[in-house]
């Protein structure tokens, strides 16, 4: 119950154990064909790039920059965490002038911010945000920020790592550009895959660029060689067969669940396990209306020791969850309810877990406080 990878299902196991075939048989190119469709249904996209690419969240995020940014862009990048901090590297490194957009780590993007920003920036091209912030557990608003990228003629450059599955991500209705998501997080396959979507604004940016991209294994033209339509397909590189199987079934369950329903089974186990830790005295970090349903930031009770709870949850119940990163280190918690982890038996675990390790914890204070005062 950590911040990523969740638990895989055994379906999806199960799948990736099938054998081994080569990444240009027909079959397998069929295979690729419905994990494309299924991807469209999970973005909720007609986008037609739309696949995953060979490579992790963070690949993800740098195919999207690597491909849309040029030397002396100027993109807006809105930071409230761990990943917009990336995002500003991204920028950086492809020669491009990142303009930030600051907000506190814990709170949501803040759209007068990023309206000023777009205002006084009037030559800026591109808007990028995380969408979910899996260091502070905040959800963004996603189309409002999408609505003021369109009034300044800009494109959206998305993270949408852990929301993907989660909760909505609507990219037509919210008319997101470049969004990328991770395998791990609530599509509840392994880690190692990246699904992308680039809408046509997006892809003639591409096209219409003055310099090829940096990356050669990146550049959207050259993969979609592989990744495109039809039946004749050109090696790029040899694609992750198993990985893939296991995507694609982790996809099949998402329909056979229906999207609304796993946005609400997310919602509804969040609400339970709220309740639950509220009655221990646990808090959380992030206002009500900003907190993503897959990744609780709980503050540490002051009497509690951060690394000895965590490792007594390790030791004694099997169960792990997140730390703080960055100014939050030693502050929060992570508890992660993310795809197949989001189950009413992990909650009562981990409720369970935290009831007598706070007992026992606040038990040998007192031993402690009584063998003091002697
Ligand atoms: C996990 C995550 C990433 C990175 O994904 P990797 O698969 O670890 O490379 C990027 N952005 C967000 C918001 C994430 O939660």
């Amino acid at each position: 119950m950590g911040p990523g990878p969740s638990d895989v299902h055994p379906r999806v196991l199960a799948a990736m154990a099938q054998p081994t075939i080569g990444h240009l048989d027909s079959s397998f190119i069929d295979l690729m064909d419905e994990v494309k469709v299924l991807l469209q249904y999970a973005f909720q996209t007609e986008n037609s790039i739309t696949f995953p690419l060979s490579a992790p969240g963070s690949a993800g995020m740098e195919a999207c920059f690597a491909n849309l940014v040029e030397p002396g862009d100027k993109v807006v990048v809105c930071q409230n965490g761990v990943f917009g901090g990336r995002m500003k590297e991204n920028v950086e490194r492809c020669g491009g002038i990142p303009i930030m957009v600051e907000d506190e780590w814990g709170s949501a993007i803040d759209l007068e911010k990023v309206e000023a920003a777009l205002s006084s920036n009037p030559d800026a091209r591109i808007l990028a945000f995380v969408h979910a912030e899996t260091s502070t557990g905040v959800e963004s608003d996603a189309r409002g920020l999408s609505d003021l990228a369109f009034q300044h003629d800009c494109l959206t450059l998305v993270d949408a790592v852990t929301s993907l599955g989660g909760s909505p991500v609507l990219v037509d209705e919210w008319g997101l550009d470049a969004v990328y998501s991770g395998s791990q997080k609530c599509l509840s396959c392994a880690p190692g895959l990246s699904p992308i979507t680039f809408s046509e604004r997006a892809l003639q940016k591409v096209k219409n660029r003055r310099s090829k991209v940096q990356s050669w294994f990146m550049d959207l033209n050259l993969i979609m060689a592989y990744w495109g339509k039809g039946k004749r397909r050109v090696y790029h590189h040899t694609a992750p067969v198993n990985a893939l199987y296991g995507l694609h079934e982790s996809l099949v369950m998402l329909r056979e669940e229906g999207l609304e329903n796993a946005w609400d089974r997310h919602l509804r186990n969040h609400l339970v396990l709220k309740d639950g830790l509220e009655a221990l005295g646990i808090e959380f970090l992030v206002r009500k209306d900003q907190r993503l349903p897959q990744l609780n930031a709980v503050r540490i009770p002051e009497n509690l020791d951060d690394a000895e709870v965590r490792s007594g949850l390790m030791k004694y119940y099997n169960l792990e969850i997140g730390a703080g990163l960055g100014p939050l280190k030693g502050n929060i918690w992570r508890i992660g309810l993310m795809g197949y982890s989001s189950r009413p038996e992990n909650i009562l675990l981990c409720v369970g877990a935290f009831e007598s390790l706070i007992k026992t914890c606040s038990a040998l204070a007192t031993v402690h406080k009584t063998l003091e005062s002697r």
